[in-house]
């Protein structure tokens, strides 16, 4: 009955299960009717179990393995999102392993309200923290400890913003520098259309291939059961991708301590990446403009402005609400340090879709030329921590949806075969 009512993964783990859902809340209600005494007289005992008397190890994937291996036994949440059913097929739980099912995890946190064994229990298991940490050491990769994290690339991020407004303010008269600029060629006037053109050119290439190399190494030693991919099975990975699938409600019933998984993550989430979308579109169409002799700055009804506007509009938009759910998220099952990560890609993408509609407003004022050069210093920032930081989970996590739609495939019955998937969703 219990199977039944639970779902897949629950005989796994019943006698672990029993004990500790129907236990506790046994206990509580126990407590409840034993009144208010009982309750303060409990205080200090529990407040002594909150140091487990393990501590969880400090190593991000020594302490995924331990996690994760009481999920497998436990079974609990395994019609909670992707990342249970994906875990229960690699008994093995290597570390390429763990690295998949750290990128499968979109961090909702729901299994954090539903675990009986976090703290103040001993045991402290605590999933979405546990894998983000291991997606955070994933983005830092071979950077050296002092080097990786968010302080260190505040630092740099900080450089390249501001490195260009000086070199500009050195190199270019200010007769120059500070005249109003208008007509076609104002930005070239101050900064060089080749030394533009090449310098994000090469930023974002060599970005782009650093970590297109990242990503394909992951994918290669994070195998994990059969998989059969297919046309579909990329189609299915790139709609859940674009749609932002796992961000939704998640399974019917997931709730977080605050209550109903709130829609407005993915909506935010889509705001900012669109928005970025349209940005990079704007781009495009500039460059295609140039290419036909149509020399920027455009005017404001042209396509590369009306895509810039919208898109950085929207980014902050998107932005703004995802800060404000962070903040009033729940906190308890939060990694530090990829709270500091997310915080820092938040500004970033604030302060380069903020300086761009900035330039757009003041573009034919004396401070152009700086606004200029500060935009592209973003810009170049951007391109320079991409491989190694928060914002390219994208690419880490399309490799994590794609191998589970190959698995899935793997595990749907061939005709003649009988049905082997557990996969929610199927
Ligand atoms: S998160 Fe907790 S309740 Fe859920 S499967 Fe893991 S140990 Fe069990
Ligand atoms: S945080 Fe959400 S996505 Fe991650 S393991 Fe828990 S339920 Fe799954």
């Amino acid at each position: 009955m219990c199977g039944q009512i639970l779902g897949p993964g629950y005989l796994s783990g019943i006698g672990l299960t029993i004990a500790g859902v129907f236990g506790r809340i046994a206990g509580r209600e126990a407590a409840a009717l034993a009144g208010p005494a009982v309750l303060t007289a409990q205080r200090p005992a529990l407040a002594d179990r909150i140091a487990p008397s393990a501590p969880p190890p400090e190593d991000p994937l020594a302490n995924a393995r331990r996690t994760m291996n009481l999920c497998n036994t436990c079974g609990f949440c395994s019609g909670l999102c992707d990342v249970f059913p994906a875990a229960q097929l690699r008994q093995g739980l290597r570390d390429g392993d763990l690295r998949h099912l750290a990128h499968l995890c979109h961090d909702c946190r729901s299994c954090h309200a539903d675990c009986q064994y976090t703290l103040p229990h001993e045991l402290a298991i605590n999933v979405p923290a546990a894998l983000a940490e291991v997606r955070a050491q994933d983005y830092a990769g071979p950077l050296p400890r002092q080097a990786a994290g968010p302080r260190s690339a505040v630092w740099l991020f900080l450089f390249c913003l501001f490195a260009p407004v000086l070199g500009t303010l050195l190199l270019v008269p200010p007769q120059v520098l500070f005249a109003p600029q208008a007509g076609a060629g104002a930005f070239y006037r101050v900064i060089p259309h080749p030394v533009m053109a090449a310098g994000a050119a090469l930023a974002f290439a060599g970005a782009g291939m650093v970590l297109a190399v990242r990503v394909w190494r992951h994918w290669r030693r994070s195998g994990g059961p059969a998989t059969r991919h297919s046309p579909a099975t990329l189609f299915r990975a790139l709609t859940d991708a674009a749609t932002l699938r796992n961000l939704g409600h998640g399974a019917p019933g997931c709730e977080d301590r605050q209550g109903r998984v709130s829609p407005i993550r993915r909506r935010a989430h889509h705001l900012a990446a669109y928005g970025f979308g349209l940005t990079f579109l704007a781009t495009l169409a500039g460059a295609w403009l140039h290419s036909r002799g149509q020399v920027a700055p455009y005017p404001v009804g042209s396509l590369p402005v009306l895509l810039g506007a919208i898109g950085g509009l929207a980014m902050l938009a998107g932005l703004a609400l995802l800060e404000r759910r962070s903040r009033s998220a729940d906190q308890a099952p939060a990694s530090a340090r990829m709270l500091a990560e997310d915080r820092f890609a938040r500004a970033q993408l604030a302060v380069v879709a903020g300086s761009g509609l900035l330039l757009l407003a003041l573009r034919e004022t004396p401070v152009m030329g700086l606004m200029l050069a500060l935009h592209l210093g973003s810009v170049l920032g951007f391109a320079l921590l991409l491989p190694f930081g928060k914002l390219s989970h994208g690419g880490w996590r399309f490799a994590a949806l794609l191998r589970h739609a190959g698995e899935r495939a793997a595990r749907r019955p061939r005709p003649g075969q009988a049905d082997k998937s557990d996969a929610p969703g199927e």
